[in-house]
C-alpha cells in the first residue's frame, strides 16, 4: 500500500506547478550570509590570486583531470542508488550516503585550499517518493571583485532512477545519468576553487531531479525569492557517454557501436532574442577563442535549437522560468525520445545504466560506457567559460542597425564606457556567422550582398583583461533595397528564411512586417517536393518579428528539401526552402 501511495505521488511529474517546495534554507549559515552578499571580500582572497585569463584558463586546462572524474564515478556506483526516495540513514548505499560522501569531498577540496569554498545543504519538505525532506548538495566560492553579489551557478543532478520514479529498492547506480554530470560539478569545485572570481561560484549536485526538477526549483524559487542576481547557469545532465548501443541507441544516434566523443549539445530556450541562446553562443565563442589552441582533441559545441530533447526536460528549466540565463550541455550519442522505434533500448533509468563491465572475469571494470576523456573536455568547456562569466565585464546594450545598402550601422549604448566592444552577426543558423571587434560604440559593417537574409546582431563589451560580457538582446535587421512583398498600402511583409538552416529537430519560421497589415488570418505551411501540405498553422502579423516553430520530429521523413510558404487570406504570398538534416 505504501508503495501505491508513493507511486501515485510521484505520478505527479506534470503537476510541477500545484506542488511546491517549502522551508528552502541553507543548512550552513554561512552560505547564506555568502549568496546575500553579506561577507568582507579580504577574508575570501587566495594567497597567490590568478586574475589574468589566460593564465586561468592555462590552469584548467592542466588541472581538470580524466582520473579524477573516473575516482567520483567508481565511488559514486557503490551507493547503489541515489534515488531521492531511498534510504537516508544507510552507511554504504542510498541517497543519505551518497550525499554524505559528496558533501564530504567538497568539505575536502575546501580544506586543500584555505577554507575559501563554503559548503552546505539547500534543504526544502515537500513529499517526493515518501519523503517529507530533501537536500540539494552545494559549495559556493565567494566572489571578491565589484560584482560579488551577483552568481554563477553550475548544476548537474544527484539523484538516479529506474523505470518507475519511486521504486526505491532496484539498483539504480546512475553513471550517465547523471553521476557523469555530477562529476563534472565536483571537478570543477576542486580546481575552480583555487581560483579567485570578481562574481560569486555556486556548484550544485541537485535531487529529486526525477520526479520533476524539484531540486532545481528549490535553488531557482530562492534565487527569485531573495532577489538574487544569477547572471548565468549551466546544466549538466548525461555528459560522457559516447557509446552507441551503450549509452546511447539507434535511432537516437547513429548505428551500434558508433563512437562521438567530439560533439557535445547545448540546449536553450527560445528563439530571436533568448539570453538563454545568446548564452549558448557565448559558451562557444570562449571556447573557440581561449581554449580550442589550448586542447588535443577539439570538441565541436552544437547549439540546439530546442530547450532540451524531445519530450524531455532538465533542471536548467527552473531557472529559465524565472528569467535566468541557462542552457543545459548533453552528449551526442544518448538515448533520446526513440523508443517507438523496435530494437530500441534505453538504459537511462534502468538497472543497466552502469560505468562499464568486466571482460576478462578479474572483477576489475575494463570496458568503460562513460568516456573520462569526454567527460573532461566536457568539463573543460564548462569550467572555461564558467570562469569568464565569472570574471567579466557588464553587459552593454545595442541602441540601433541602421541598414545601408551593403551593411549596417550598430550603435551600443555603453554607460562603463568599457572601449572595447565584439559585435556578434548571424543569419540562418543559431550560431553566429562573424563576431566583430570594434573599439567604437558606432561601427559601421559592410561588404554584405545577401540582401535576402535578415541579420540579427548582439553585442558585448570587452574589459582591460580582454573577456567578454554576455551578449546583450538582439536587434535585427535587413540590407535596404531588399525585395519585399507589399500588402496592401502602408505594409511591407517580408517572409524571412528559416533559423536554424539546415535543421535538426526543430526550426522557427519568421515573417517580419513593417507597417501594420490589414488581414483576416495568415498561415505558414510547410509542404514536401512533391508538393502536399504537412503541416499548417496559423501566424498573427504584428508589426515587428512574428515567428512560429515547426518542429518536424512527428513527421517521419527522409533528411532532404522541404519548402515553406506564407498565405495571407489564402493568397500565397512567398515560397522558400529549408533543408532537414538530422
Ligand atoms: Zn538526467
Amino acid at each position: 500500500m505504501r508503495l501505491i501511495i508513493s507511486l501515485l505521488v510521484c505520478s505527479l511529474y506534470h503537476c510541477l506547478p500545484c506542488q511546491s517546495q517549502t522551508n528552502i534554507k541553507f543548512t550552513n549559515h554561512l552560505a547564506e550570509e555568502i549568496i546575500r552578499g553579506n561577507y568582507e571580500v579580504t577574508d575570501y582572497l587566495p594567497s597567490q590570486p590568478i586574475e589574468n585569463p589566460t593564465q586561468v584558463v592555462d590552469y584548467l586546462v592542466d588541472n581538470v583531470a580524466a582520473d579524477q572524474l573516473k575516482n567520483y564515478l567508481l565511488e559514486m556506483q557503490q551507493f547503489r542508488t541515489r534515488n531521492t526516495g531511498s534510504d537516508t540513514l544507510l552507511s554504504g548505499s542510498g541517497i543519505g550516503a551518497a550525499r554524505d560522501w559528496a558533501h564530504k569531498k567538497f568539505e575536502s577540496f575546501n580544506q586543500e585550499n584555505g577554507n575559501r569554498l563554503i559548503v552546505s545543504y539547500l534543504q526544502f519538505d515537500m513529499n517526493i517518493c515518501g519523503l517529507d525532506q530533501h537536500k540539494n548538495i552545494v559549495a559556493i566560492l565567494p566572489g571578491v571583485g565589484v560584482d560579488k553579489e551577483e552568481l554563477v551557478i553550475v548544476e548537474g543532478h544527484f539523484d538516479s532512477r529506474c523505470g518507475i520514479a519511486c521504486d526505491t529498492d532496484c539498483i539504480a547506480q546512475g553513471m550517465e545519468d547523471n553521476a557523469s554530470g555530477s562529476a563534472l560539478v565536483l571537478e570543477m569545485a576542486r580546481v575552480m576553487s583555487q581560483l579567485t572570481f570578481n562574481r560569486t561560484m555556486m556548484f550544485m549536485l541537485t535531487i529529486g531531479e526525477e520526479q520533476g526538477l524539484h531540486g532545481a526549483n528549490a535553488m531557482a524559487e530562492y534565487c527569485e525569492s531573495n532577489s538574487i542576481p544569477v547572471r548565468a547557469v549551466y546544466n549538466n545532465d548525461v555528459i560522457g557517454g559516447v557509446l552507441c548501443g551503450e549509452t546511447a541507441s539507434p535511432p537516437g544516434c547513429p548505428s551500434l557501436n558508433h563512437v562521438d566523443s567530439i560533439n557535445v549539445r547545448l540546449y536553450s530556450h527560445g528563439i530571436f532574442d533568448s539570453k538563454h541562446k545568446g548564452l549558448a553562443r557565448y559558451v562557444k565563442m570562449q571556447y573557440q577563442e581561449n581554449l580550442r589552441d589550448k586542447m588535443a582533441v577539439k570538441p565541436v559545441i552544437r547549439i540546439m535549437s530546442s530547450e532540451d530533447r524531445t519530450g524531455r526536460g532538465g533542471d536548467h528549466i527552473p531557472f529559465r522560468q524565472r528569467n535566468f540565463s541557462t542552457i543545459r550541455f548533453t552528449s551526442a550519442n544518448e538515448h533520446g525520445d526513440a523508443d517507438v522505434h523496435a530494437g530500441y533500448t534505453d538504459r537511462q533509468h534502468t538497472t543497466d545504466d552502469i560505468l562499464g563491465v568486466d571482460t576478462d572475469g578479474d572483477t576489475v571494470l575494463d570496458s568503460f560506457f562513460v568516456d573520462f576523456n569526454y567527460l573532461q573536455r566536457n568539463t573543460l568547456l564548462n569550467a572555461n567559460s564558467a570562469a569568464m562569466t565569472a570574471l567579466g565585464p557588464h553587459a552593454v546594450e545595442l541602441v540601433s542597425v541602421e541598414p545601408l545598402v551593403d551593411g549596417f550601422t550598430v550603435t551600443i549604448d555603453d554607460p562603463y564606457d568599457y572601449g572595447n566592444y565584439r559585435i556578434g552577426v548571424r543569419t540562418t543558423s543559431n550560431d553566429f556567422d562573424t563576431v566583430f571587434t570594434t573599439t567604437e560604440k558606432v561601427t559601421t559593417l559592410t561588404g554584405y550582398d545577401q540582401s535576402f537574409f535578415r541579420h540579427y546582431f548582439a553585442a558585448a563589451a570587452v574589459d582591460e583583461n580582454g573577456i567578454e560580457s554576455l551578449f546583450c538582446n538582439e536587434l535585427s535587421s535587413t540590407l535596404l533595397l531588399t525585395s519585399v512583398d507589399v500588402v496592401g498600402n502602408e505594409a511591407q511583409v517580408e517572409l524571412l528564411q528559416n533559423r536554424p538552416n539546415p535543421f535538426d529537430d526543430k526550426t522557427s519560421i519568421a515573417v517580419w512586417v513593417e507597417g501594420e497589415v490589414n488581414y483576416k488570418n495568415a498561415q505558414i505551411e510547410v509542404i514536401k517536393p512533391f508538393g502536399s501540405v504537412i503541416y499548417r498553422s496559423e501566424i498573427s502579423l504584428d508589426q515587428g518579428m512574428n515567428e512560429i516553430w515547426y518542429d518536424h520530429t512527428n513527421h517521419h521523413f527522409s533528411p532532404g528539401l522541404l519548402y515553406y510558404r506564407l498565405l495571407i487570406d489564402g493568397k500565397h504570398v512567398k515560397t522558400r526552402s529549408m533543408v532537414y538534416a538530422y
